[in-house]
């Protein structure tokens, strides 16, 4: 049995078709959607994503402003965050990591205006989450919802195991997929005998950043598994979570990396922000789509 790639490129692209309809709309009406990215690092690999936002925006017609503030202390990020949630034509803000050090990242999280928070970063927004509130999601978390929905993987009464019980990741997808009725197991770094879970659920997902740790014992046969991970291996290739040898030959479908989560991202954190302007503009009285978009 051959699995089947669950590649992220058409799910992408299916996303990006929305924000179009969505900024089409918004464009009738002389109305622009703007991303605000902050970054206070000169990290290489945090440029690389920038840009990666930067064209997505472009291409979307979307506008994105980035601002380089390297090496800025605690007070200059939390005023411009600040200054950015007062600023109406902000519809998105991402606060980029990594951060200067002695700079406390959970203090500035929580002063972005949820409503502008795309990237789920604020403890609010995963609050909301969890209470069935609508908000936004961390785009990494709704991706892996959007390349199971898209391959039409059953999630209703389903055993999900999550690996990885980050804000970012592993707490937020439990979140949604308990929103769409499936039982979830979230595991961590202290769960013992995580195999006992992994062999035991339908859906499988990666997301605790070790190479190779799910291999093809860990996983029933013909079940579903998405990699989330993303770690350099010793030749300096982007590798997932996932034993791609032992665990292919097993499973009916399997995301790969790279290639699968994360092609998802950057089109999932430009549809909130076209989302959030769209909110704006049904808030501000004008033709709009309903808040019920954020999922
Ligand atoms: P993180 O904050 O380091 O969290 C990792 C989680 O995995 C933690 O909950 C940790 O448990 C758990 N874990 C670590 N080793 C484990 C083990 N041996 N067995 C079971 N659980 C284990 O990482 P993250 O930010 O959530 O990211 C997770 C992975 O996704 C990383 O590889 C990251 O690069 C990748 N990622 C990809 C994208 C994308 O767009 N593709 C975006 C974001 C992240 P404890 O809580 O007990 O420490």
């Amino acid at each position: 049995m051959t699995a089947q790639r669950l590649t992220g490129k058409p799910v992408a692209e299916k996303i990006r078709a929305q924000s179009a309809q969505l900024v089409q709309a918004l464009r009738e009406q002389d109305f622009t959607a703007k991303i605000s990215v902050v970054v206070a690092t000169k990290n290489e690999a945090t440029a690389w994503y920038v840009r990666s936002i930067e064209k997505a925006a472009g291409v979307q017609g979307v506008e994105c402003q980035v601002l380089r503030i390297p090496d800025a202390g605690q007070e200059q990020l939390a005023e411009t965050i600040t200054a950015l949630n007062n600023d109406e034509t902000v519809h998105g803000i991402i606060l980029q990591t990594p951060l200067p050090d002695g700079v406390d990242a959970a203090k500035l999280v929580e002063l972005i205006d949820p409503a502008k928070d795309i990237d789920g970063a604020n403890p609010l927004s995963l609050g909301r989450l969890s209470v069935g509130q609508p908000a936004f999601a961390p785009a990494t978390a709704r991706s892996v919802i959007e390349i199971l929905e898209h391959y039409e993987i059953p999630l209703a009464g389903e055993h999900v195991a999550v690996v990885g019980r980050s804000a970012v990741v592993g707490k937020p997808l439990a979140q949604l997929l308990l929103q769409r009725n499936a039982t979830v197991s979230i595991c961590h770094s202290r769960t013992s005998n995580l195999a006992h879970f992994t062999t035991a659920a339908s859906v499988t997902v990666m997301a605790a950043g070790r190479a190779n740790l799910l291999t093809g014992d860990d996983v029933a046969e013909s079940s579903v598994v998405i990699d989330v991970g993303t770690n350099v291996d010793g030749d300096g290739q982007l590798v997932g979570d996932v034993h791609a040898a032992s665990v292919e030959p097993k499973v009916r479908a399997l995301s790969p990396v790279p290639g699968g989560v994360g092609t998802v991202t950057t089109a999932l954190l430009i549809l909130h922000a076209v989302q959030a302007a769209t909110e704006v503009h049904a808030l501000t009285g004008r033709k709009g789509e309903p808040m019920a978009l954020r999922r």
